[in-house]
């Protein structure tokens, strides 16, 4: 029989946010493997498991626990925020699995940080929209600026993942740089920090305004198309629906 590893999303942080396949695939699991504060935000509920935190960046080391537990014969649930697929750590599994092909890999969907967030801004994704990460730590910040380019060229709404870490503080502020050559300056624009997660917080201000906000790491930020506005309050992209008033 193979050996099974569930690459789990858990949505943005707390568990009314898990889906249950996510849940259940924490169930079947002999040992949960992730960074300390996902299995933190994993609270009382999974005390019985092993539990393996294991330390920020060596993503490859990681898989390689995982692929290692599994070979001892346990289940393994190797835990990601949001969606696991989505700048997470799916791709690098599939990548490596190629040397363990005694092993089962099942990747479970989870609510990624562009629609946990959407969900409190409004709804700011109504229309065709992308997702730009800023981290250059894996992608050439060229490529970076070319993607912000051609998404504003193309009036998508856009979603900046990792917009700020200690190293790169001034980011978003090349990003909306960028941005402000494009397309107006009033354009609406939102953030939220700590989704799913205590101290949530979520803003509406412009692009220029974004421009010279300080966001942390924790945060996704929204902006808007041409069609986008604040409606009593909420950020909304239309769709274009008309109808007589
Ligand atoms: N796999 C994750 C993304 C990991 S990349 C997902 O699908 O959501 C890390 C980035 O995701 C952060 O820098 C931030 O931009 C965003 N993010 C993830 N969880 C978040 C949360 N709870 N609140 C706000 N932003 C979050």
């Amino acid at each position: 029989m193979k050996h099974k590893i569930y690459i789990v999303g858990m949505g943005p942080g707390k568990e009314e946010m898990m889906t249950g396949e996510a849940v259940y695939a924490l169930e079947q699991a002999d040992i949960i493997v992730g960074y300390t504060t996902y299995l933190h935000l994993l609270g009382e509920h999974f005390r019985e498991k092993e539990l393996r935190a294991t330390p920020m960046r060596q993503e490859e080391k990681r898989c390689r626990i995982c692929f290692e537990e599994a070979e001892k014969g346990k289940t393994v649930a190797l835990l990601c925020s949001g969606d696991a697929g989505i700048y997470g750590m799916a791709s690098l599994m599939l990548e490596i699995g190629r040397e363990y092909p005694q092993t089962e890999l099942l990747v479970i969907a989870g609510v990624t940080a562009a629609s946990s967030g959407a969900a409190v801004l409004g709804a700011p994704l109504g229309h065709d929209f992308c997702t730009v990460s800023l981290s250059d730590l894996l992608t050439p910040w060229e490529t970076i600026e070319k993607r912000l380019r051609a998404a504003a060229e193309g009036d998508f709404v856009i979603v900046l993942y990792n917009p700020s870490s200690h190293k790169r503080k001034e980011y978003l502020k090349r990003a909306c740089d960028i941005l402000l050559s494009h397309v107006e300056g009033d354009r609406v624009c939102g953030y939220v920090e700590n989704i799913g997660r205590a101290g949530t917080r979520a803003e509406l201000c412009t692009l220029t305004e974004l421009r010279d906000r300080q966001v942390n790491m924790f945060t996704t930020v929204f902006i808007g198309n041409s069609e986008s506005e604040v409606i009593g309050g909420r950020f909304v992209t239309k769709r274009g629906y008309r109808w007589e008033e």
